[in-house]
């Protein structure tokens, strides 16, 4: 549109000359003009439209003059510039239209061609105005996104910072019952010798143990998708650990008649660096899968070298098998979150479609790679590569065994304060304990503060010692016994026991001074080794959770 001028005037031939005067511009649209006869018509003309840009008034008009016009447009909120025609030499009047907001002024009689130069000057000024604002807007706009996304940010950090309390309150909360019902089916299967009875036991721990390996899968995902999974990279043996899925898995497939075997090509190192908990987990998934969904014939892992390159040995496993397999349009959607291939998988098989999944994401966060053949009727093969990192050094050690009965002897007369503040928990671990050491002098506290009091009083040769409990906590309880106590009271050994198992809790163990760290719910091979080696010192203070 061309820029709109409102000429006030009460002189009733001024429309027509402006209208003579200007009608080529006018016809070529350069400019458009409206005419009002005094300052009340204008305003009224101001306040209905306000795509005017410049205003040109005479000053004196009956009704209301143009000075009075000056002052209430200021009211108004359109973008417009004044100008205001005033007799030759009458300077007061023209100071006071300047100081009310006009921008320029011309005398009478009106010159036409100083009018188009006041016109065009006025028209530019304008146009810097508006740009002017519409930069000032913009940047208050930029202003203003930036301070809602800083605020955003804020939230979703806030937000995550929650969900992770959340999952390790959840992960603690719920794996310190079931610890207790697992842990107490399992004394309770020891002492049974009724036959009807030890098979029911048997259903409660079996069931039990599935129902962790559910919550497990649940609290792994949102783990992994919250970007809490760290990869470690220790050294370790592929074959260990390859061994390890076979003596869990066999008797599955003993069940079923199948035939479970593995194979390691030579070109695999016997040490590499790597997360061989994160593998285990793949693999017990992957075998586990071939397994349940495989009638007859046999399930197969294959390992090989993949290439090598700059200190990267990138390790492909084959874990094939000879089972129903899967069609071709189910094969994309397997690795989605709650997906089975069919919806009758759970009723036949049971599994919470979450397995494949969380072997995808952990074989990913690890830059490897995962895919599947597999032909209905035939069997199915999923290969996996991870880039493992070449090393030297030896895996450490896991001996997670029950010490030779020598060793148990040498320990057995140690005394021990478990702290912890569950009442099954604290019946679990010290008739775990009692069932292999039954001599073994066991005292309990029920938080951090009772222990670190009675450690003061009896000078235990070890604590095991829970995290989270009321009153004084673990982390406060192992570091008040670390910084304030004398010594030897300073240097007792401490295992930390807990049930939430992330990364971070673990490092904060050990930054508390603690020496160890079992997971609930424990494995009790693994909590009388570890006890035994720090009760015979075997084991200068090593954090095995160091990056390398
Ligand atoms: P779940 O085993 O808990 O159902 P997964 O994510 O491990 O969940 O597997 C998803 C689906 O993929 C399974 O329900 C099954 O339909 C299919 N599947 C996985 N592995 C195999 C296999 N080896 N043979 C046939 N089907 C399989």
């Amino acid at each position: 549109m061309p820029p709109h001028i409102l000429i006030v005037d009460d002189e009733p031939d001024l429309e027509l000359l402006i209208r003579q005067k200007f009608r080529h511009q006018i016809r070529d649209g350069k400019y458009r003009f409206s005419f009002a006869g005094n300052g009340v018509e204008a305003l009224e003309m101001l306040k209905q439209e306000n795509d005017y840009d410049m205003i040109l008034t005479d000053l004196n008009m009956p009704e209301m003059d143009g000075l009075t016009l000056l002052s209430n447009i200021k009211f108004l909120d359109g973008q417009y510039k004044a100008v205001v025609v005033s007799a030759y030499g009458d300077l007061d009047n023209i100071r006071n239209a300047m100081n009310l907001g006009a921008f320029d002024f011309i005398t009478k009689p009106i010159n036409f061609s100083d009018l188009e130069k006041t016109i065009e000057k006025t028209l530019v000024e304008v146009e810097v105005i508006r740009k002017g604002m519409q930069a000032r807007e913009q940047l208050q706009k930029a202003i203003h996104d930036k301070e809602i996304a800083e605020i955003e940010r804020q939230k979703a950090e806030e937000a995550k910072k929650h969900e992770r309390q959340f999952l390790a309150n959840m992960s603690h909360e719920i794996r310190t019952p079931m610890n207790a019902i697992i842990g107490m089916t399992k004394l309770l299967m020891n002492i049974s010798t009724e036959y009807r009875q030890l098979k029911y036991i048997k259903g409660i721990k079996d069931s039990a143990e599935n129902l962790l390996a559910i919550i497990n899968d649940i609290l792994d995902l949102s783990k992994i998708e919250s970007g809490k999974i760290k990869i470690e990279h220790i050294p370790f043996s592929i074959n260990d650990t390859l061994e390890l899925v076979i003596t869990t898995l066999k008797h599955k497939a003993d069940e079923k008649g199948l035939t479970l075997s593995s194979k390691i090509d030579p070109s695999v190192p016997s040490g590499i660096k790597g997360d061989p908990v994160r593998l285990y987990q793949v693999l017990m998934n992957l075998v586990g899968n071939a397994i349940k969904f495989t009638e007859r014939g046999h399930v197969n892992i294959n390992v090989i070298t993949a290439g090598h390159s700059d200190g990267q040995i990138p390790i492909r496993f084959d874990v094939s098998d000879t089972g129903i397999g899967i069609s071709e349009e189910n094969l994309s959607k397997i690795f989605e979150k709650f997906t089975q291939a069919s919806s009758d998988t759970t009723r036949k098989f049971g599994g919470t479609g979450l397995g494949l999944t969380i072997s995808k994401q952990l074989i990913e966060i690890q830059k490897g790679l995962i895919t599947v053949w597999s032909r209905p009727g035939e069997g199915s093969v999923f290969s996996f590569t991870i880039p493992y990192l070449e090393t030297v050094e030896t895996p450490v050690e896991k001996g997670t065994d029950i010490p030779s009965p020598n060793t148990l002897n040498l320990i057995k007369d140690k005394r021990v304060l478990i702290v912890e503040d569950n009442a099954f928990n604290q019946i679990v671990a010290v008739d775990s304990i009692h069932e292999i050491i039954p001599d073994m002098p066991l005292d309990l506290a029920e938080n951090g503060r009772i222990a670190v009091e009675m450690h003061q009083k009896n000078n235990y040769d070890l604590i095991i010692m829970d995290i989270q409990m009321p009153e004084m906590d673990g982390f406060q309880a192992s570091q008040k016994i670390r910084k304030e106590l004398p010594s030897p009271l300073s240097a007792v050994p401490i295992i930390a026991m807990t049930a939430s198992v992330t990364r971070e809790e673990v490092e904060d163990c050990f930054e508390a001074g603690m020496d160890e760290f079992v997971a609930k719910p424990f494995n009790q091979a693994e909590l009388i080794s570890k006890m035994s080696r720090l009760l015979l010192n075997e084991n200068p203070k090593q954090n095995k959770y160091e990056h390398h």
